[in-house]
This record gives C-alpha cells, sequence and structure tokens, in this order.
C-alpha cells in the first residue's frame, strides 16, 4: 500500500457485526471506501475477531486498516469506553479481562430479555441470538433490533430512549473493568490507549474529570475530541483535557453501519496524530507499508 497523501481522510473508531455494527468487515471497508476514507481503525466492543477480514478486505481495494478494540469499562457504575489501538489480541491479561466482560454481557442481555418478557414485551433469546449472529459480542442494540422487528419502537435510538436506557428498570449492568485497569492492560499488551468520547453526556453520568488523572498514569495516551456526541462545548472540553495532560486528540465517527447515523468520516483525525499512535503500538501489525 502507499504512504499517506496529504489530506487523507482518517477515521478511527467503527464497529461491524462482530459487535453492535450491522455490516461484516468486509462490507465496512468498502464502505469506507466509498466514503473516501483512507485509514480506518476498526474497533469493535471487547473483541478483535473482525480482525483478519479488514485487514484483507484493505489491501484489496487500498484502505488502511489500523486493528484496534473498544474496550468496555466502568467507573462507580458510569460507562467509560478505552479505544486499544494494536494490542496484542493474545495477551493473556488482556484476553483474558475481554472474555471476562464479553461472557457478563452475555448474562446480562438475558436478564434484560427475562425482565422484559416477564412485562409482556415480545422478545426471546433465540430471536436475539439470531439478530445477533454466532459470536459477536452482544450490547443493548440487538435487543433493540429485535424491539424494531416487533413493532416496539420504530428505530433503535427510541429504544434506548425507552426500556433499554441506563435509567430503566429493564437495565442490567455487566462487568467490566476499571478504565485505568484497562488502560494498564492496553499498554501491557503493546496498545495505545485512548480515551472514546469522553464528555458524551446523552449516554449518562460524565465521569472523565474523576478517572482522567489515574488513565494517564496508567498510560492513556490520546483523547477523542471530535465525536458526534461532543457538542461544541465538550469538544472544547475534551480539547483542554488533551492540552493539560498531554494526550494526542483524535476524531472519528463510531460508525455502526445501518445501526446509527454516524457516517464514514464525519469526524476526522489528523495524519500527524496517526503517526504517533502508530509509532506507539507494538502488539499488533499493520499490513502493507502506509503508516
Ligand atoms: P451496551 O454496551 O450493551 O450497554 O450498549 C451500548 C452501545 O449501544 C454503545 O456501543 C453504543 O454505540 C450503542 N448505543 C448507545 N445509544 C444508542 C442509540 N441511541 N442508538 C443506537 N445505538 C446506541
Ligand atoms: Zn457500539
Ligand atoms: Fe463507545
Ligand atoms: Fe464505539
Amino acid at each position: 500500500m502507499q504512504p499517506l497523501e496529504q489530506g487523507a481522510v482518517i477515521d478511527l473508531h467503527t464497529h461491524t457485526h462482530h459487535s453492535d455494527g450491522t455490516e461484516s468487515p468486509t462490507e465496512l471497508v468498502h464502505a469506507a471506501r466509498a466514503a473516501g476514507v483512507r485509514v480506518l481503525a476498526l474497533t469493535d466492543h471487547d473483541v478483535s475477531t473482525g480482525w483478519a477480514e479488514a485487514d484483507r478486505a484493505g489491501a484489496q481495494v487500498g484502505v488502511g486498516v489500523v486493528p484496534g478494540i473498544e474496550v468496555s469499562c466502568s467507573h462507580r457504575g458510569a460507562s467509560v469506553h478505552l479505544l486499544a489501538y494494536l494490542p496484542d489480541p493474545d495477551h493473556e491479561d488482556l484476553a483474558a479481562e475481554l472474555e471476562r466482560c464479553r461472557d457478563s454481557r452475555r448474562t446480562r442481555l438475558s436478564d434484560m430479555v427475562d425482565l422484559l418478557a416477564a412485562d409482556g414485551y415480545p422478545v426471546t433469546h433465540d430471536e436475539v441470538r439470531e439478530v445477533a449472529g454466532a459470536g459477536a459480542t452482544l450490547g443493548r442494540p440487538h435487543l433493540a433490533d429485535v424491539l424494531v422487528r416487533n413493532g416496539v419502537y420504530p428505530d433503535r435510538d427510541r429504544a434506548f430512549a425507552g426500556v433499554l436506557a441506563a435509567s430503566s428498570p429493564y437495565y442490567v449492568s455487566h462487568h467490566a473493568p476499571d478504565p485505568a485497569r484497562a488502560t494498564e492492560l492496553v499498554v501491557a499488551a503493546g496498545g495505545v490507549p485512548v480515551m472514546a468520547h469522553p464528555f458524551a453526556g446523552r449516554r449518562g453520568r460524565v465521569v472523565a474529570a474523576e478517572v482522567l488523572p489515574a488513565m494517564v498514569e496508567a498510560g492513556l495516551v490520546g483523547i477523542e475530541v471530535d465525536h458526534r456526541d461532543h457538542g461544541t462545548q465538550e469538544r472544547a472540553e475534551a480539547a483542554r483535557a488533551a492540552k493539560r495532560f498531554g494526550l494526542l486528540p483524535t476524531g472519528s465517527s463510531d460508525y455502526h453501519g445501518q445501526g446509527k447515523p454516524n457516517r464514514l468520516g464525519e469526524n476526522t483525525t489528523s495524519p500527524e496524530v496517526l503517526a504517533s499512535l502508530l509509532a506507539r503500538g507494538t502488539g499488533a501489525h499493520l499490513l502493507g507499508d502506509w503508516g
């Protein structure tokens, strides 16, 4: 693959059906190419199973693929997401933590199905399994898809505003590491940790100010500044945090295919920041010579 040209579009946060996106890695890479994205990071929730397919598709169509994972974390009951670029997916402690998280996500979603079904909502375990597909990291979006399919809500967004909200009586939490511990694990696995959408208030309680010092201490490298769930004020706040803690500022779409309105390349990362991120990652390899 050729080195990056000036003005290359770089999008470092996307999902496929290996977690709660709606497309395969090949479809994602083709969509990225059609959207003019030159470098794409695949960051499925808590899983790296989509990397190989994305790599192959990227090499074929000339899209650089950065292998990543969006690690689910939690701090005093609040959800925090940590992007990890180029971690070794076989690093024992990281792999064990991710597996524990995926396991707990299965139990948790099953408990939510039971609670909803007991109150007469049309949803079954089989349907959730069917919409998610085998092996995917299970999440509330899969439950949302069943509720949409069965006519309870018109779309995922409405389901999240309804029975799937964190404040809903049907909400069940799952195991997730503290963000500082996850940062440490990602660093140990040779990965580059970047805090995702730190000030996205519509997702629930914002704990960035509380957790950032410990994450920085543990080796945090970057922070997502430009993201759809950040307004002007949140972007400014994230940029200030980047300056204060010496973190690299990133921007990305958090694309989920048809599962969300987010479009590929709607927010981007600069080539300089990408180069700095890639220079720090030692756990996984890039295909081709474009970084
Ligand atoms: P979970 O990790 O299972 O608790 O579910 C959270 C996931 O759902 C996150 O990855 C979000 O990308 C996704 N999500 C959150 N809010 C919405 C929404 N309003 N519409 C669609 N997906 C959402
Ligand atoms: Zn997601
Ligand atoms: Fe996220
Ligand atoms: Fe995401």
